[in-house]
């Protein structure tokens, strides 16, 4: 889980930037991103995005999109509720959910039955160890996205998801409070598995390739092409779209998501990220 390529500080980023103008060279070799090579006109919409960012800007990624409507997605709506403004919304939608707590999450729950008839199931566990489990907490503000997901899922025929964890405590001591999985703001789904009873599994049908572009023009393409994985990789890029979650990470992001896709709400940011 690291979002910080750069192994500068931002003030030094800024400095080199300001003072020279190219950009220090990242070590981030997941993502195939030499900066000596980088030209000028090719790093102008980080720059530009840089520049643009508030004092979190720490997403140094080719992939990073900072929208001029940022303010008007789902997702800076969902980021921006209060818990109880999320409370009362997630009442308002009927979600059904039970209460829960968790050190570090502000607004946790647990989802307790289908989003428009899709099912969220922990992987590798029964329904009453699921129950007790921490990895099945969510933060509300996350469940409103997961809601919103859940409807382009029922459009495909999909009825249940499969995630690995959503809540787990930060065992580096690197994550910033209030952010990613210790917070309940993340879930690392596995399967989709469709109302005829065919499964989509991330690690067995994504295909794809560590540093390459997930979506949009010049993408890579999932190799050995197949439907499934061509279905997949639509699902994930639609959802994308959807921009109800500021951060989509797939098996092209690092090998640690190689069996996952990552769907993150996060707080106080202005960009999108999807690898
Ligand atoms: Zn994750």
């Amino acid at each position: 889980m690291r979002y910080t390529p750069f192994s500068g500080d931002r003030q030094q980023l800024r400095r080199s930037l300001l003072h020279t103008g190219t950009l220090p060279r990242s070590r981030d070799r997941a993502n195939g991103w030499d900066m000596r090579r980088g030209s000028a006109v090719r790093l102008l919409p980080f720059v530009a995005g840089l520049l643009l960012l508030p004092s979190q800007s720490d997403a140094g990624n080719r992939f990073v999109s900072v929208p001029r409507d940022y303010q008007g997605t789902a997702a800076a709506g969902y980021a921006a509720m209060s818990p109880a403004e999320c409370m009362e919304e997630l009442g308002r939608r009927k979600i059904p959910h039970l209460s829960a707590s968790a050190e570090g999450v502000e607004a946790p729950i647990r989802l307790a039955g289908p989003m428009h008839g899709v099912s969220f199931r922990q992987e590798h566990l029964a329904a009453d160890e699921a129950l007790n489990a921490d990895g099945g907490i969510v933060d509300c503000r996350l469940a409103l996205a997961l809601d919103d997901f859940s409807a382009l899922l029922a459009e495909r025929g999909i009825v249940s998801v499969g995630f690995v964890s959503a809540y787990r405590r930060d065992t580096t001591g690197r994550v910033p409070a209030g952010q990613r999985h210790p917070a309940g703001l993340a879930m690392d789904v596995a399967t989709f598995r469709h109302g005829d009873g065919t499964e989509w599994n991330v690690e067995r049908d994504f295909h794809g390739r560590v540093g390459a572009k997930t979506c949009g023009p010049g993408s890579q393409n999932p190799v050995p092409r197949s439907a499934v994985s061509t279905g997949l990789r639509r699902l994930v890029c639609d959802t994308a779209a959807k921009r109800v979650f500021q951060l989509v990470l797939t098996p092209n992001y690092d090998a640690e998501h190689r069996n996952h896709v990552h769907l993150e709400v996060r707080r106080e940011i202005r960009w999108f990220l999807t690898q």
